[in-house]
């Protein structure tokens, strides 16, 4: 029987020496009851953003190679740490970075990708009772670089060595108790989830719920390796994210994510001629921007307006490609609107049952928040609102969905 567990701490669960002493006492346990641990850490406490900081302290724009060798420090100082204190245990810990254990990833530094990882070496020494300690957050390019995967990455290292390993669960350890229907400092009723599926987490990591990196859950999903997300301050199952099963319960809605740290570009007057859209948004992607809601205008005297949210961080350089573009097209108007708030309900019940959209805007309706842009999937649907009604827009769908209430 598949024994191997990859258990991934993020950085509050590793923030200081305690801290750490109290993540070893979970291997241990873990490990006396017979399970085989491979361990992923992220970096101490803020110790990610203190790095960060001090290199923009430098330079506001660093050079890439260089941030990457600088961040990925981070989680150096954390592996060495837990080892020591496995070993204080009785545990054979020992620390590797993902450098020494070979986990590549492709050039992009900063927001890299991994390729492969090579675990030859660990999966011996797991079976020789040694539990890896492995750097989360970073690997190395073929140039023999230091890269990082992006804020958040170290979910991504753990369920990659999970599929590498061929582990029978990721799971990642934060400071909440797992996946809840709504952000639950937004709304005290928000639930704990037990389980969801790899399709409902996707929806909710992009359309802001935070407590998973969304390319962990895609990587997880990709290759059907479950995640569970549990707390390391409180014991409990926390939540189950796995392929869908016939017999799973489908709720029409288990979750509303909502994502304040948007903000919408709009150029007005432009041609409606095919690839417009393709013209407008290459330069932006290229730019290595990602573009979410995207609305086109029916077009009048030929000329037609374009929306799309970016993250706040990049609205300055959109804005400016925009601009650019705009002065090619002959000078329509650039707008930016940092006010806004994106709200989502998501469930794969959605797909069985009519009404749920129009439901959704009534009850908005109802407490006169105005929507601004709308876009659905076949799991989802997001609304676009002011950023001031975004609170009152989860309380009342939450409400309205029964969120609060579990399916029997
Ligand atoms: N330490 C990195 C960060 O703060 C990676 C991680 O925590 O997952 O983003
Ligand atoms: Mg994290």
């Amino acid at each position: 029987m598949n024994k191997l567990i990859v258990k991934k701490f993020g950085g509050t669960s590793v923030a200081n020496a305690e801290r750490i002493e109290v993540v070893a006492e979970l291997i241990v346990k873990s490990v006396e009851e017979g399970n085989q641990v491979a361990v992923v850490l992220s970096a101490m406490g803020e110790s990610t953003d203190e790095l960060i900081n001090l290199s923009k302290d430098i330079n506001p724009n660093p050079n890439l190679r260089e941030y990457d060798a600088l961040v990925s420090t981070g989680e150096q100082i954390s592996v060495a740490l837990l080892a020591m204190a496995l070993q204080k245990r009785n545990i054979k810990g020992k620390s590797y970075t993902a450098y020494q254990l070979g986990i590549r990833t492709n050039s992009m530094h900063s927001r890299a990708r991994i390729l492969d990882v090579k675990v030859d070496k660990i999966k011996e020494e797991i079976s020789k009772g040694i539990v890896p300690v492995i750097t989360g957050f970073q690997g190395m390019n073929d140039e023999g670089d230091i890269t990082t995967l992006g804020r958040g990455g170290s979910d991504t290292t753990g369920v990659a060595l999970a599929v590498a390993l061929e582990a029978k669960e990721c799971q990642i350890y934060t400071d909440v108790d797992g996946v809840f229907t709504t952000d639950p400092r937004l709304y005290n009723k928000a639930r704990l989830l037990k389980k969801i599926t790899f399709e409902e987490m996707l929806e909710l990591s992009s359309m802001g719920a935070k407590v998973l990196q969304l390319r962990a859950v895609e990587y997880a999903s990709k290759y059907q390796m479950p995640i569970r997300v549990l707390s390391s301050f409180r014991a409990g199952e926390g939540t189950l994210i796995e392929e869908e099963e016939e017999s799973m319960e489908r709720p029409i809605v288990s979750g509303i994510s909502s994502i304040d740290t948007e903000a919408k570009l709009t150029i007005r007057g432009v041609p409606d001629i095919p690839g417009v859209a393709a013209k407008i948004l290459s330069p932006v992607s290229e730019a290595g921007i990602d573009v979410d809601v995207i609305v086109q205008n029916i077009s009048a005297d030929n000329t037609t307006d374009f929306t799309f949210t970016v993250n706040e961080e990049d609205a300055e350089a959109a804005e400016k490609i925009l601009l650019d573009m705009s002065n090619s097209f002959g000078g329509g108007l650039v707008e930016v609107d940092r006010d806004i708030a994106k709200i989502s309900i998501v469930g794969r019940g959605m797909r069985a049952h009519a009404g749920i959209a129009s439901k959704m805007f009534q009850t908005l309706a109802d407490q006169e928040i105005n929507i601004l842009m709308i876009t659905t999937s076949e799991i989802k649907i997001s609304v676009v609102i002011k950023r001031d009604c975004m609170k009152d827009a989860i309380v009342c769908l939450h409400d309205a969905f029964d969120l609060d209430k579990e399916l029997d």
